[in-house]
């Protein structure tokens, strides 16, 4: 799996067991609906992509959470298209992506 984060300049490539590549039916790009901004891709081997707008983490405040979009915004793992965070992923993660996840989803809760 390769996630690259252009707003962050980070790249990270690293292995997923098939059943959890299996979770994924696309690889994701997600676009911010507020400022349009390309800010996560989301590269599963060689699925085509599909394009989620969900809010980026400069867009942000609290006002922000709606129902169609992100509940967790700027999270990598939150997939609105299977309606919900796919915590499966995170034990596969870098540690750098793990920190930046609770970072995010601490964000959402302060
Ligand atoms: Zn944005």
């Amino acid at each position: 799996m390769k996630i690259i984060l252009p707003l962050e300049n980070l790249q990270y490539d690293f292995p997923v067991p098939d059943q959890l590549d299996g979770l994924h039916h696309d690889s994701i790009a997600k676009i911010c609906p507020f400022c349009l901004r390309l800010w996560a891709i989301i590269q599963v081997k060689s699925k085509h992509f599909s394009i989620q707008g969900t809010c980026c983490l400069p867009c942000w405040t609290p006002a922000r959470i709606l129902p169609l979009y992100a509940q967790f915004p700027g999270s990598l793992l939150d997939d609105c298209s299977r309606m919900g965070v796919q915590w499966e992923l995170i034990e596969h993660f870098p540690q750098e992506l793990v920190q930046r996840e609770f970072k995010v989803h601490l964000k959402v809760f302060a």
